[in-house]
């Protein structure tokens, strides 16, 4: 019988690595629904309806309609690549740059209602590992497993870090940890949906365990 995983936790804590590994383990479909967040940051962005100081919500909000988010499984990689209104932007939404707009975006009431939404219509047959921030809250609140993952922000900002290095983006250390620190907190406080563990999830603290360690857990 096929089941559905919710993982949250903070950001860079290794969801999406646990999250696709179980995926592949149980042949199940993997959705990164931080993925779908980030391409409404990056319309947000290519609009001109963000920046640094401003976010133009009433024009986001009212753009919403003509949005259109979808997965396509690359087989190469062997995970799904996010598609915006059918163009590929899996490598354009991975940036600093959008990380820092993201959760300004994803406070955004009609945005989350827009998201969970989807992520429901996707999860409706099972089979399903999705990880978030409100997945076994919010989106399937009766998800028969819930994982909550956390790890100290240092190893965080250090484990984002080196992914975006390996990338050739030009960031410093001192830039990632003041992302997570705030991602941190606009997720934990926003009035809609914040960032909590639901009641009846299973806590790994991923400050120290490797990937194969995690999994085993
Ligand atoms: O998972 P990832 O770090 O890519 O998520 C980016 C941001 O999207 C988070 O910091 C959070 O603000 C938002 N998010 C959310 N709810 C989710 C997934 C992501 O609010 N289910």
């Amino acid at each position: 019988k096929k089941i559905t995983i919710a993982i949250d936790g903070f950001s860079s804590t290794g969801k999406s690595t646990l999250a696709k590994e179980l995926a592949k383990e149980l042949g199940y479909i993997y959705v990164d629904t931080g993925a779908m967040y980030r391409a409404i940051a990056f319309f947000a962005m290519q609009n001109g309806y963000i920046s640094p100081d401003f976010l133009d919500k009433e024009t986001l909000i009212n753009s919403l309609p003509y949005i259109t988010l979808s997965f396509k499984f690359n087989a190469d990689l062997g995970f799904a690549e996010m598609y915006l209104n059918d163009a590929n932007v899996e490598t354009e939404i991975r940036t600093l740059e959008v990380s820092n707009f993201v959760s300004k975006v994803a406070e955004v009431s009609q945005v989350r209602a827009k998201l969970v939404e989807q992520q429901q219509e996707m999860g409706k047959n099972k089979g399903i590992v999705m990880d978030g921030r409100d997945i076994g809250t919010v989106v399937f609140p009766d998800a028969e497993l819930k994982i909550f993952m956390t790890a100290g922000a240092d190893t965080r900002a250090q484990r984002r870090f080196d992914e975006l290095q390996a990338k050739g983006d030009a960031v410093t250390y001192e830039e990632v940890l003041k992302n997570v620190e705030e991602r941190d907190y606009i997720d934990t406080h926003r009035a809609d949906s914040p960032l909590v563990m639901a009641a009846d999830a299973i806590e790994i603290d991923n400050s120290y365990l490797s990937k194969k360690e995690q999994f085993d857990v």
